[in-house]
């Protein structure tokens, strides 16, 4: 199956920033959202399509890959970055908050259901946001540390957040009278929709701030640094509290979620705080035995192999494994040899080989 490009999914030019890409993003999500679009089954497939599209380039690592490569730098065997949805309710649970409610999501935000008494805008938090880091199997051991270059909507400093022009203040909306909600009668029902005036603000700016056209928020480009503890999983999210999106006027701001990818290491196999590799013997070491050097995650080891040893046998190696996330004894390292059955022979090798053949044939004494 052919995959779109996911710009032109999105209608957004090659070189459009994180904010077009949320906008065109969110305006593609509300109309094809699959509860508005009932009697359209192709509507579900638009939002999930647009959703994969939007979860790729508004991530700065696939959006890089997806530039650089296509569609086929996300997806294959450790490109780790490939984007499947295959329920509506996977990307409520990612981009919720993209369309501003909590919990509800996009579904309360565009039918105006107020969720769990939520007046006006007072208590509205900030978006929070998402970002990814990959780092190496080897830095699990001592864990990491990164840096993160993120933009995010921080409370605008001309207008302190209001988003009225100094020497101006917003005015308490006559719509909701400041409670951000109003009541509309819709058949037998009466229901709390969102202001439509202030929508939900509960307040209404007649001379917008310049700076940030009455938004009361800028972007700002930040550098946050990333503290990546040791013994952390594959594809954990760590939760920098407050790190978000600032909420608009004095809410709580958001929380900035780091998804840590560990970028898989060959021949290194992780199950916990265990790691599994395979090293291969001669056959003369297996049956004479031998001293072999192990490649660990940190320096190599020297591994005695008795003599005898039958291929498949695993030893265990204690404390070369990765450590727990809160501390304690490191795993261990399993090393399972196996015997290396050479392709090519030089002539001598043959020739002892078929000597031990016929040494094998003979009737056992
Ligand atoms: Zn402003
Ligand atoms: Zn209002």
């Amino acid at each position: 199956m052919s995959q779109r490009d996911y710009y032109e999914v999105l209608g957004v030019p090659r070189d459009a920033d994180g904010d077009a890409i949320k906008k065109a993003y969110r305006q593609l999500a509300m109309k094809f959202h699959p509860d508005r679009n009932k009697d359209d089954p192709s509507a579900s497939e638009k939002f999930k399509e647009a959703s994969e599209a939007y979860a790729v380039l508004s991530d700065g690592d696939k959006r890089a890959r997806y530039d650089r490569l296509g569609h086929a730098g996300l997806g294959g065997p450790g490109g780790g970055g490939g984007v499947h949805f295959d329920n509506i309710e996977d990307i409520f649970a990612q981009f919720g908050d993209i369309f501003g409610g909590r919990g509800g999501g996009l579904f309360e935000n565009l039918f105006g259901f107020g969720g769990g008494g939520r007046q006006g805008s007072q208590q509205r938090r900030g978006r929070s946001l998402r970002a990814a880091v990959d780092i190496d199997l080897e830095e699990v051991i001592e864990g990491a540390e990164r840096t993160l270059a993120i933009q995010r909507e921080e409370t605008c400093g001309s207008c302190a957040g209001s988003g009225a022009a100094a020497g101006s203040k917003p005015q308490t909306c006559p719509g909701c009278r400041g409670r951000g909600q109003v009541h509309q009668q819709q058949g037998f029902f009466a229901v709390r929709t969102v202001c439509p005036r202030c929508q939900g603000e509960g307040e209404i700016v007649t001379s917008p701030c310049e700076a940030c056209s009455g938004q009361g928020l800028a972007p700002q480009r930040r550098e946050i640094l990333v503290q990546i503890p040791a013994g952390i999983e594959d594809s954990a999210q760590i939760r920098l509290s407050g790190q978000g999106e600032s909420a608009r006027r004095g809410g709580d701001p958001g929380d900035l979620f780091v998804e840590v990818r560990i970028r898989p290491q060959e021949g290194f196999h992780r199950d916990g705080r265990d790691i599994y590799v395979e090293v291969p013997v001669s056959y003369s070491q297996a049956v004479l035995g031998d001293k072999i050097d192990v490649d660990t995650l940190d320096g190599s080891i020297r591994l005695s192999v008795p003599a005898g040893t039958p291929t498949g046998k695993v030893f265990r190696v204690r404390s070369k494994g990765l450590p727990r996330l809160h501390g304690g004894r490191r795993g261990d390292l399993f090393v399972r040899v196996f015997i290396d059955v050479p392709s090519k022979l030089s002539r001598e090798q043959k020739s002892l080989i078929k000597k031990l053949r016929e040494l094998d044939q003979e009737p056992q004494r």
